[in-house]
């Protein structure tokens, strides 16, 4: 068996894989799960269907229904023309604090689920632990509901779930969200003589997308 690695270590270990949105997650997702299986938990995937990207979910404890899920994204942002002082993909501490893309958002948390699961197996919880790591959240959060889709028939069903998405350590119970309406605006049509009497849709068009504007 392999050591068990600090919540540190392990930060500094996902950090070092390049795992921007774009790119593959393959080769981290890869070094979890045998990281895992080196301390004796199986895990399993989501594979993308046409591009070289997995998601990771895992099961510790006893095996029922009830899990609490500690879940994160894998992939991060880019760093393309950024004026970055290190290199983004190597953990350094300076002033007390850590730099590398991901530490915050969120490799820093996936490394606490990851170092949670192997805890919590070695030490025999009474209530199942569960980790979910997926891809492309950066990129729309398009990973995850497929991700979820695929846990269901693997792993007794989670009763909730932590996302470990940075929010200045406040629980965050709620997202906003956003809305789309295609809208149709019908004029009343009239001969130019007589004007007054019709409707000009761009007009009354115009008031209701100042009035959402305003709202
Ligand atoms: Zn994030």
């Amino acid at each position: 068996m392999t050591a068990r690695m600090t919540p540190f270590e392990l930060m500094q270990k996902l950090v070092s894989f390049p795992t921007v949105s774009r790119d593959t997650n393959i080769p981290l997702i890869d070094w979890v799960a045998e990281y895992l299986e080196s301390h004796g938990i199986a895990s399993h995937r989501y594979i993308h269907p046409d591009q070289p990207k997995h998601a990771l979910f895992a099961h510790a404890g006893p095996w029922e229904e009830g899990a609490v899920v500690l879940s994160g994204h894998t992939d991060v942002v880019p760093v393309d023309g950024q004026p970055w002082d290190s290199d983004p993909f190597t953990v350094v501490e300076r002033d007390g604090r850590y730099y590398g893309r991901g530490c915050c958002d969120m490799k820093g948390f996936d490394a606490l689920a990851i170092w949670a699961l192997v805890e919590a197996h070695h030490a025999g919880v009474q209530r199942p632990l569960q980790i979910a790591l997926s891809f492309d959240e950066e990129i729309g959060c398009t990973g995850a509901p497929p991700m979820i889709e695929a846990m269901q028939p693997v792993l007794p069903k989670g009763a909730l779930v932590i996302v470990g998405e940075p929010s200045t350590m406040q629980a965050v119970t709620g997202h906003k969200g956003g809305t789309g309406f295609n809208t149709h605006v019908v004029g009343f049509e009239v001969h130019s003589s007589l004007l007054h009497t019709g409707v000009n849709a761009i007009m009354a068009g115009a008031k209701l997308i100042e009035w959402a504007n305003e709202v």
